[in-house]
């Protein structure tokens, strides 16, 4: 028997499982798919100050190095954010689940690819890799992303609105390097178009909108409006869990890590940085069950900090999706007058809004001039 079963080798999954693995526990990883990190659905972009207190390993996985940020309301009126020292890290994302999966092999985890999970009873994970074969463990990881199956036997039920679906390309053109572009508009109800910069000929171009509306319609009317017209390739489709953070992700012997935990910041979608700051807490509240039998379901009150901070993600997106366009654009113009720009230049974080948010309340022009998006915040 193993100790613990981890479903999905994505960034959650493998930090998790090393983690155990470097505390002496027996992990497996099964993982549904041939290859560790392809087929590839991500921008790959993270927070520098995430990559840095997480002490991750981007050795030559690191694509391009962003400045900061130019976000454009659905009448163009821009918030541009700019650091003189780089603020986010394109990375090939691919590339970093493979270092991944090597940290946690060379911590002892075992792995097994091609190997889908179908189903957990008590503590037989049942394997379609070969026909009838199950697995005796005493805990199971549910890392297995968006569509988590184990989420799914757990009996938590999520419903349509808790996600967007998204549609991206590589795009050859002429870029700026520095600087990240994020778009609101009509054409992405519920969530926005971005623009993330590899270098300055080649950027991954992509956009989310709520489920049932059409991706590929709309991001064509994207492109369209904003003149984006270089060729497009690597086409990727997936959805994003955007929501407030689930009530509870531990049930029985079974926890859920990363998207299938919905550990994922509902402003963005990024799920990088969060997902692996959940499989620490994990790692954590597994291996002290086994060590002193503290029991798994401290998981959701070990998860409070991260819980937090994915709360005040989903206020600022909920307030954003209260906006129609003509108000979202009323709202740029007094956020750049009351100096939300300067602001965030010096005080912004896209990983934690509780850095920031305390100083933003704190600020008269800002009451004055956008006191509704300070509302959200504290609400
Ligand atoms: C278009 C797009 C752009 C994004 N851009 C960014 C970004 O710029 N920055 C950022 O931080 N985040 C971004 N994200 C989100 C990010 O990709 C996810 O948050 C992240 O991959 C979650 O990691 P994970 O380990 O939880 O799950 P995943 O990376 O999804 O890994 C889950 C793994 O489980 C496997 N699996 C699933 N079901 C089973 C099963 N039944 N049995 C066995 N294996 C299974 C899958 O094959 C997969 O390998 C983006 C997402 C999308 C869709």
């Amino acid at each position: 028997m193993t100790n613990v079963s981890v479903v999905g080798a994505g960034p959650a999954g493998l930090e998790t499982a090393k983690l155990l693995a470097m505390q002496g526990m027996d992990v497996t990883v099964f993982e549904e798919h041939p290859v560790v990190g392809e087929p590839e659905n991500c921008s790959g972009l993270i927070s520098a100050s995430g990559a840095s207190e997480l002490k991750l390993d981007l050795d030559k996985v690191l694509v391009n190095s962003i400045m900061g940020a130019r976000i454009f309301s659905p009448d163009d009126v821009m918030i541009e954010v700019k650091r003189e020292k780089p603020v986010a890290l394109v990375i090939d994302r691919a590339g970093f689940d493979k270092k991944l999966l090597d940290k946690a092999k060379k911590a002892g985890a075992k792995t097994r690819l091609n190997t889908k999970l179908r189903n957990i009873r008590g503590e037989s994970v049942f394997l379609e890799s070969k026909r009838g074969e199950f697995h005796k463990s005493s805990v199971v990881v549910g890392a297995d992303g968006v569509n988590s199956t184990v989420r799914h036997i757990m009996g938590l039920k999520t419903n349509k609105e808790n996600y967007v679906h998204t549609l991206q390309f590589k795009c050859d053109g002429s870029f700026d390097k520095n600087f990240v572009e994020v778009y609101f508009g009509n054409f992405a109800p519920g969530f926005f178009a971005w623009v993330i910069p590899e270098s300055e000929s080649r950027a991954r171009v992509g956009l989310g909108a709520r489920l049932g509306a059409n991706i590929e319609e709309a991001f064509n009317k994207f492109r369209i409006q904003k003149e984006i017209s270089g060729e497009l390739h690597s086409k990727a489709s997936a959805m994003i869990p955007v929501s407030q953070p689930l009530k509870s992700v531990v049930k029985g012997n079974s926890l859920l890590v990363g998207d299938s935990g919905f550990h994922t910041k509902a402003t963005t979608g990024g799920g990088i940085i969060l997902g692996i700051q959940a499989a620490k807490v994990c790692a954590e509240t597994v291996a002290n069950n086994f060590k002193h039998k503290t029991p798994l379901s401290r998981y959701d009150k070990n998860l409070d900090q991260v819980n937090k901070e994915l709360a005040l993600h989903w206020r600022i997106r909920n307030y954003l999706n209260g906006l129609e366009n003509k108000k979202m654009d009323k709202m740029f113009e007094k956020a750049v007058r009351a100096g939300l720009p300067e602001f965030l230049e010096e005080e912004g974080d896209m990983d934690k809004p509780s850095r920031f948010a305390g100083k933003m309340l704190k600020k008269p022009k800002m009451w004055l001039l956008i006191p509704s998006a300070l509302r959200a915040l504290m609400s």
